[in-house]
């Protein structure tokens, strides 16, 4: 039997996580990313260009099928032009509805997903002062976003008085933003799920994560004080926008979970469509990671087991290099490394700590926590 490839656009660390669990399937992967040297590279062959780059989208392709991607910010049209010779996943009107987070909000709202409320301002048709309407009808405080190119909290806004919104309304707004309520959450959890061609799908259960400066920190898997019904609400929210966008493969719905602790109310933030940051946990904590489960998903194969082994708590290493040998010293503790170059802000590792009592890993995970500095 020859060996399947699969393309992928991008060669982040997704890509190489990704590229590690295929390769243990016997199914190689090529990669297209303008970066120098990314972290995919040691899983595969990478392609060097630019991501609208035709002719390297041909190579890419040469013998590879189908195509998905590990960053959701590739041009839609690249998948487009893919899509005229083989199989993508997502498709490119998927990727068009979760790279604008206005079309995605109206998509949650077809499904009858709750979120919170929003107003949209495109500069190209309305004046500035609409702007300040658009900020009147949600009232402060707000989170003002670009509708485009978001990610890890990048090209966000919180607006909490008068004088932050004055501020703001000062500077020159020159792209589409959205303008959503601040919601109050008491924590934040995601959803993971996979789907397949077929319409099967298998779910990991919720997962708590935590945040600082927009950027992901840690995850606990599974989330404590979940409910049969509130892990069956999530999955409801995540299978309809799965059927909506007509989505094969691992995709990631993170949520607020607001009101009151235990009063189960969740809404929607946004989709990830790729296999996400927040089930890292899954390689070590899952009867099969998110990273197989993808492949299984786009390759037509059968779904893996998402149930939890045990209890995992992943710290991201954000601009650190903890030394190998302490936190390999924590027991239950496995790292995992990108390759890349360290900068401040830039996640270039993390760590899971697995283990039968959530107790014992959240103090161990502490412990890993202190020599990242985090
Ligand atoms: P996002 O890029 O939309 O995932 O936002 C990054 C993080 O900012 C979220 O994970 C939250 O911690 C915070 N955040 C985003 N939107 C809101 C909101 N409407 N209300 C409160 N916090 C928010």
């Amino acid at each position: 039997m020859s060996q399947p490839m699969i393309a992928i656009l991008g060669a982040g660390q997704l890509g190489r996580m990704l590229g590690l669990a295929a390769a243990r399937m016997g199914v190689a992967c090529r990669f297209l990313d303008p970066a120098e040297s990314p972290p995919a590279g040691v899983v595969g062959e990478v392609v060097g260009a630019e991501f609208d780059d035709r002719k390297a989208i041909d190579v890419l392709l040469r013998g590879a099928a189908p195509l998905t991607i590990e960053f959701e910010n590739v041009p839609a049209a690249a998948v487009e032009y893919a899509a005229r010779s083989v199989a993508t996943y997502p498709s490119a009107a998927a990727l068009r509805v979760t790279q604008c987070r206005a079309s995605e909000k109206r998509v949650f709202a077809e499904c009858g997903v709750p979120t919170n409320r929003t107003a949209a301002w495109d500069p190209g048709s309305q004046p500035a002062d609409e702007l300040r309407a658009a900020i009147d009808a949600i009232g402060l405080p707000v989170v003002v976003k670009t509708q485009y190119n978001g990610y890890d909290g990048k090209f966000q806004w919180v607006l909490r008085s008068e004088s932050d919104l004055e501020k703001f309304l000062g500077d020159t707004h020159r792209l589409p933003l959205i303008v959503e309520e601040f919601v109050p959450f008491w924590r934040e959890l995601s959803i993971i799920g996979a789907r397949r061609p077929g319409g099967q799908t298998a779910f990991y259960p919720l997962v708590e994560n935590t945040h600082a400066g927009g950027i992901l920190r840690r995850t606990v898997a599974p989330a404590p004080k979940v409910t049969p019904e509130l892990q069956a609400r999530a999955e409801g929210y995540a299978r309809a926008l799965m059927e909506r966008l007509g989505y094969v493969g691992v995709m990631a719905l993170e949520l607020f979970e607001a009101g009151t602790p235990g009063s189960g109310v969740l809404l929607a933030n946004e989709i990830a469509p790729r296999v996400h940051n927040s089930g890292h946990w899954t390689i070590e904590g899952a009867r099969t990671s998110q990273f197989e489960n993808h492949v299984r998903a786009i390759l037509d194969l059968p779904l893996g087991e998402t149930a939890a082994v045990g209890s995992c708590v992943m710290v991201n290493l954000i601009g650190v290099e903890p030394d190998r040998a302490a936190v390999l010293a924590i027991p239950g503790a496995s790292y995992h490394w990108y390759g890349k170059a360290v900068r401040a802000g830039r996640k270039v590792g993390h760590v899971t700590v697995w283990g039968d009592d959530a107790g014992v890993v959240a103090e161990r995970a502490a412990a890993v926590e202190r020599l990242a500095g985090s």
